[in-house]
């Protein structure tokens, strides 16, 4: 691979000294290859199961993939995964790295710095890795997310693949304003690094600001959200022309746009639009399902967020009444809309909000998704293949192929026979790298 430059190799081997003495991580040796022995293959993209299947890896990415367990060349190592039900590592198309829910979150705004959410950010981050999860896209945060994306990459923290929105851009008093709700004087008014932008001029400028922070793509609230401290979760927050101008600007830059979505009429212009995706889509209706098969557009539902939000609302004092009050109305209808959309025949990628419940939970989506009727192994291709690719790299992931990232995950039981089993990882390779092996 050309990846492999002698450079990076030294850094391989000097992260790999590191991780064997601080983790579970071990690192293949230079030029060998290793063999994954796996009793049971889910292959999302043609959504079989494979019995008896040798994955081979070398370096960073797999080889070959074929039937039987292959015998082992001198210098091979191989993985015996024979009692496991192995898979390509999974995507969360939508999590937010930074934080964790907990009670009187709001203090936290004034509590703890941009230093401490960092060292937190790498704790979920390695949490999510650990879990399976072997690529998130971050949708927002204030920006640590794109330092915690580069310390990854650069192996000084082990986390997933992360693509990074950076910072939420919002209108003045949406959902992403993030002195939304606090009395004056408290905050200055928030300039365009922290991305709030109204009229189509801020808007371009927000998308460009963000382009030059290192964001991989875009997020915007289209409407009102729950955890915010506004008294409305569902309306439309940018005009026609503001979204339109988004949109532009985020392609000029390579761009994709996700928008987080509750109401119909903020889904329909964001849509229409053309961004990437709509997140949560919550009170989606007919002419909304139309538009997005219409235009393409994904839809990433985030059940367990609803589901966890409604939860916490009935402890007393979690959230503000404010935003409990939204919770409990707003949290539990996303299930119903997947199950809808599903039926539609809407493209569907996983994603979970994970933060807004705790990290390392995000598997419990796939058993909100398969109540509602998705067949397990769709719900797998949801976290694979389909979320590759609205993250724009079903050439690096999403399936094991070779050229492929060795993003290998195996767990415990079937999970087409009990979803449960998605809760039962055993075994995480991110980039030919094992980081858990039990
Ligand atoms: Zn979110």
């Amino acid at each position: 691979m050309t990846r492999l430059l002698p450079i990076t190799t030294l850094l391989g081997a000097c992260l790999a000294l590191f991780l064997s003495s601080a983790s579970l991580a071990q690192s293949p040796a230079p030029g060998a290859k290793t063999i994954l022995y796996c009793g049971r293959l889910i292959d999302p993209k043609s959504g079989q199961v494979l019995t008896e299947m040798s994955v081979m890896v070398t370096g960073t990415t797999v080889t070959a993939v074929q039937k039987g367990y292959a015998p082992a060349a001198a210098g091979d190592k191989t993985i015996d995964l024979k009692n496991r039900t192995v898979m390509p590592g999974l995507i969360d198309s939508h999590v937010h790295l930074e934080h964790q829910t907990s009670p009187n979150a709001q203090l936290r705004e004034f509590t703890v710095g941009t230093a401490e959410t960092a060292f937190e950010s790498t704790v979920y981050a390695r949490t999510t890795l650990m879990a399976g999860f072997t690529t998130v896209r971050d949708v927002g945060g204030t920006g640590v997310n794109i330092a915690l994306r580069n310390a990854i990459r650069k192996g000084i923290v082990v986390g997933p693949h992360v693509l990074t929105a950076g910072k939420i851009i919002s209108s003045t008093g949406g959902h992403g304003d993030p002195t939304h709700g606090y009395r004056d004087g408290l905050y200055a008014e928030p300039s365009f690094t922290e991305t709030v932008a109204d009229g189509k001029d801020a808007c371009i400028k927000a998308v460009r600001q963000m382009y030059k922070e290192g964001a991989d793509l875009i997020k915007i609230t289209a409407s009102g959200g729950v955890l915010s401290l506004e008294k409305d979760g569902t309306g439309a927050q940018f005009s026609d022309e503001e979204l339109k101008a988004i949109v532009a600007t985020a392609r000029d830059y390579g761009m994709p746009v996700a928008a987080h979505a509750h109401g119909a009429e903020a889904m329909k212009r964001a849509i229409r639009a053309g961004v990437t995706s709509i997140e949560h889509g919550t009170y989606m209706d007919d002419e909304a399902i139309g538009l997005f098969k219409q235009y393409g557009t994904w839809y990433v539902p985030t059940i367990i967020a609803g589901k966890s939000v409604a939860d916490s609302a009935k402890k007393p004092g979690y959230y503000p009444a404010v935003i409990a009050g939204k919770a409990i109305a707003i949290g539990p209808v996303i299930q119903g809309t997947f199950a809808k959309a599903y039926k539609a025949g809407v493209k569907i990628a996983f994603g979970t909000d994970a933060g807004v419940y705790a990290h390392g939970k995000n598997w419990m989506e796939f058993i909100y998704m398969t109540e509602a009727g998705m067949p397990a192994l769709e719900a797998i291709k949801c976290a694979t293949v389909n979320a590759s690719e609205l993250l724009g790299i079903s050439d690096k992931a999403g399936t094991l192929e070779p050229g492929k990232w060795a993003d290998v995950i195996a767990v415990e039981g079937d999970p087409t026979k009990d979803i449960h089993a998605m809760g039962q990882v055993r075994f995480v390779m991110k980039e030919g790298v094992v980081y858990r092996n039990e």
